[in-house]
């Protein structure tokens, strides 16, 4: 068993003041791979105190050291992609062939997508002719404490501690307790790569230790985070006595609305995408809207794509979905499959327990739920499994009524041959995407978004933004730079 104990502070492995053990569950086997310490106030103020110390230095330096800094975390990353990989499966379940070509990838995707915005922020610019001696200047908010969950590891750590790295912060990362290896792996990349000491810091622990000790601290000034909307709530609430600025990516309950004239395509492409990471994606498109004229032909097309995918051990090559990340998730998921079917819905593939030949391992059954309604329990809660609800409509405007009735608001998807009607159903969707038509969004696009889904955008130059504060200065001189 690997012992991962140290925490990375002040640019240095160190070992824990107030740690306690806590086992790393390789979700395929259900057996202990590696031990973390979970850490106390003791190191979450020493990781503090090595951020506020080198944030002074850190803040006022050439942007074009930091973009260089940063080009030198991409090369290093790449070359660590193996061993990156190797950590995500065994921690969090991906397979591993899925998490070297989109877990891995994710991250150097963003890391370039930034290196390739950074010329866009104007860190000192002009306000206007009206005004020629304002000056609008962009800084670093200060120390900044990244919370990140165990779904897409390197995909948040890199969308956090790239662009708070290049507006100037410092700051301290958190994993998740419950894969906190690949952000072990993380730290050594940004060691290798040349961070100055203090700058970048890891501390291990859970949400009530660590996570709670950095959201009410008095020396952190900005708190970013990705998980769950209980989570994000209390982060709000402990973040509100010292006023800090608060970041928050949340679940979500995605509508994939289907009209009659989408592409023949469309119904297997969202049911994998919906099962794709095993449903561990607050962007899975996990109510599929279907229009009432192919309905019947989808919920065959959605449950044969179910019972299609297969599903095995994030240790085999292959491009299998692996299991889900521990036995609270493995539970969670089959209550709300019970849920679905006490409520009524119509279970048309998958189900209750493991699929057949796995008896160990928090593996779930690719389940389609059709006849369900945008009340029950498997319609309005996010469930993070392999888990697609079906649901039927009539016309455009009851589609929309539908997919907007949730207390979530991250990633709608629509799928229709007419231009005119995608694009009107883009502008009314109360979400911060709407992906078309199977298209991706771009590099650089923002991510993020509305009601219960959170508040800000990560990614491109508003993920920078983010990581900076506005100042209006007036009188400037042209004296000197
Ligand atoms: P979580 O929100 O409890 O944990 C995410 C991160 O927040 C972890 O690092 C955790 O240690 C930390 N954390 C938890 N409570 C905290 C607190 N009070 N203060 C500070 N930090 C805290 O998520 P989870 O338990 O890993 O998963 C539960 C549910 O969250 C999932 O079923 C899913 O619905 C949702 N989730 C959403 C996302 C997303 O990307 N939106 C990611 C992971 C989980």
């Amino acid at each position: 068993m690997l012992d991962k104990r140290e925490f990375y502070i002040n640019g240095a492995w160190v070992a824990p003041q107030a740690g306690t053990d806590c086992d790393v569950i390789d979700p395929s086997t259900e057996e202990a791979c590696a031990v973390i310490s979970l850490g106390g106030q003791a190191d979450t103020d020493a990781a503090v105190t090595a951020a506020r110390a080198a944030l002074n230095g850190f803040m006022y330096s050439d942007p074009a050291e930091r973009l260089a800094l940063v080009k030198r975390i991409l090369e290093v990353y790449n070359t660590r992609a193996q061993d990156m990989a190797k950590a995500i499966s065994m921690e969090m379940g991906a397979p591993i062939d899925m998490s070297l070509s989109s877990q891995v990838s994710a991250g150097s995707w963003h890391i370039e997508g930034f290196i390739r915005d950074f010329d866009k922020i104007e860190f000192i610019a002009p306000l206007g002719d009206h005004a020629p001696e304002d000056r609008i200047i962009k800084e670093a908010v200060g120390v900044c404490a990244l919370i990140t969950p165990w779904n897409w590891p390197m995909n948040q750590v890199t969308l956090k501690v790239i662009p708070a790295l290049l507006a100037g912060c410092t700051m301290v990362l958190k994993p998740s307790e419950i894969a906190p290896l690949s952000s072990i792996v993380w730290a050594e990349i940004l060691h290798e790569a040349g961070v100055p000491k203090g700058v970048f810091n890891m501390v291990n622990g859970d949400g009530p230790g660590v996570g709670s000790q950095l959201s009410a601290h008095p020396d952190i000034d900005m708190i970013s985070f990705t998980g769950s909307s209980r989570a994000g709530i209390l982060i709000s609430k402990n973040a509100a006595d010292t006023l800090k600025k608060v970041h928050l990516e949340l679940g979500g309950k995605g509508a994939n609305v289907i009209f009659a004239d989408a592409d023949e395509k469309a119904v297997v492409r969202g049911a994998r995408h919906c099962f794709n990471n095993s449903g561990q994606s607050c962007n899975a498109p996990t109510r599929m809207l279907v229009e009432r004229s192919i309905y019947d032909k989808a919920i065959e097309i959605a449950a044969e794509t179910a019972n299609k995918t297969r599903v095995a051990s994030a240790h085999d090559s292959g491009n299998h979905i692996g299991p889900v990340v521990s036995a609270a998730q493995f539970d969670k998921i089959q209550n709300l499959i019970q849920t679905g079917i006490d409520e009524g819905a119509r279970l048309v593939a998958g189900g209750l327990g493991r699929p057949e030949g796995l008896n160990r391992g928090y593996y779930v059954r690719p389940t389609v739920f059709a006849d369900v309604n945008n009340q029950m329990t498997i319609a309005r809660e996010e469930i993070f499994g392999p888990v697609l609800s079906i649901i039927p409509f009539d016309g455009e405007e009851e589609a929309l009524a539908i997919a907007n009735d949730t207390p979530y608001g991250l990633t709608n998807y629509v799928q229709s041959q007419d231009g005119a009607k995608r694009n009107r159903l883009a502008r009314r969707l109360r979400s911060g995407m709407v992906e078309m038509n199977g298209k991706s969004r771009g590099r650089g696009a923002p991510f993020g978004g509305m009601k219960a889904s959170g508040i800000g955008r990560e990614g491109g130059v508003w993920g920078i933004e983010d990581f900076l504060e506005v100042k209006a200065v007036s009188g400037w001189s042209n004296d000197h730079a």
